[in-house]
């Protein structure tokens, strides 16, 4: 494959589509922008409608109404097969009755390529995928990991205005899965075929993606890059569903033209923030506090007074519980906090850049 050939220039548009089985409402009118050449993943729990979503863009699923554009062609009412989209699959989707290089040659001999065309360009695939030498291997002389290759070959080998990726490494287990993470990233990265990536898992999303859209309920909470969401959740859903999160409740005292005061639920100390794109309306919120960002401080500034109920050793980090004064319980992760013990009072703090305020619900 050259250069020219691997590069996609097809952005993926998908406007107000939805889709409904009986009452369930599996996805809301839902708009979304995956640019040329960008890696979007789909993240959310079971049920949230990632698969609705991804099917309709293939074509297995006839949306109620919206429309999906690729480039500037309406893909909409097109069946799958006139769409020029790779899939890949948890389940692989492999024919057990073909070798490898069959497997990958199927969509080719399918489009009626000629002979040596085809050879090339599995060929091609196979180098991509470090899968050189196994091509006349049967897909049960294989381990699950490079089945999987295989799947991608087969399905980049067609050269995809998009890549749609449902799940793929479901089956693999935690070390194979994070090897081949990085392999699907860096083949990503060299061909830049604009991809849609379904998952549940939030560290692959996070790994992978140059945005990920969080998904609930059949509907997309929030899109952004991995640094935007985890660093600027618009709510509490994407709060929690992406990181390790302290939910504080506080009550608003005052909102200045540019910072909002507020007070930790019970406790007298008031601290003041910096507006946000999503500062709540209403007298009460929730403080988001990631655990790398609460600080141990001196007498000098401003505190929640606590005591650590439980350390947890992490390797390089160390996750500590911390009951504090007003009832609250949070855990605080720091690189080692020499002759922190449980059982010891302790000063907490926050790097008030890096906290926020979000609604309640
Ligand atoms: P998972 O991670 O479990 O695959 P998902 O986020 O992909 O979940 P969808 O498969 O899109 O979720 O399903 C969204 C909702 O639509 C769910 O409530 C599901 O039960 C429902 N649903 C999906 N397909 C059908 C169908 N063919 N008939 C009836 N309900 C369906």
């Amino acid at each position: 494959m050259s250069m020219k050939d691997q590069l996609s220039d097809k952005s993926i548009v998908c406007e107000a589509v939805h889709k409904s089985f009986g009452e369930v409402h599996a996805l809301w009118p839902t708009s979304i922008t995956i640019r040329a050449g960008e890696f979007v993943t789909l993240l959310g729990p079971s049920g949230s409608g990632k698969t609705t979503l991804l099917n309709i863009v293939a074509g297995y699923l006839d949306p109620d109404g919206g429309r999906v554009l690729l480039g500037d062609r309406d893909l909409t009412r097109l069946p799958p097969r006139q769409r020029n989209i790779g899939m890949v699959f948890q389940n692989y989707a492999l024919f057990p009755h073909l070798n490898v290089f069959e497997n990958i040659a199927y969509g080719l001999r399918v489009r009626s390529q000629p002979a040596d065309e085809i050879r090339r360009r599995v060929q091609d695939a196979l180098t991509m995928v470090k899968l050189d030498g196994l091509a006349r291997r049967t897909i049960h002389q294989l381990s699950g990991g490079q089945q999987q290759r295989v799947a991608l070959a087969r399905a980049m080998v067609i050269e995809p205005d998009l890549l749609l990726m449902d799940e793929p490494l479901g089956a693999l287990d935690r070390q194979l899965r994070k090897h081949v993470q990085l392999e699907i990233r860096r083949l990503h990265l060299a061909s830049r075929r604009t991809t849609i990536y379904v998952t549940h898992d939030q560290e692959e999303a996070l790994v992978m993606s140059d945005r990920i859209a969080v998904m609930s309920q059949g509907r997309i909470e929030q899109v952004g890059t991995p640094t935007e969401l985890y660093s600027s959740p618009r709510n509490r859903f994407v709060a929690t569903f992406l990181g390790e999160s302290n939910l504080l409740p506080v009550e608003i005292c005052e909102r200045t033209g540019s910072e909002t005061e507020f007070k930790v639920r019970g406790l007298e100390q008031s601290w003041r923030i910096a507006h946000h794109d999503q500062t709540p309306e209403h007298a009460e919120a929730l403080l988001l506090v990631r655990p790398e960002d609460f600080r141990v401080v001196g007498a000098d500034q401003p505190a929640i007074v606590g005591h650590v109920t439980e350390i947890v050793y992490l390797g390089e980090l160390t996750a500590f519980r911390i009951r504090l004064a007003g009832d609250h319980e949070i855990w605080m992760r720091q690189m080692k906090l020499p002759g922190l013990q449980v059982g010891e009072p302790v000063r907490i703090g926050w790097d008030t850049a890096s906290v926020r305020l979000l609604e309640t619900k």
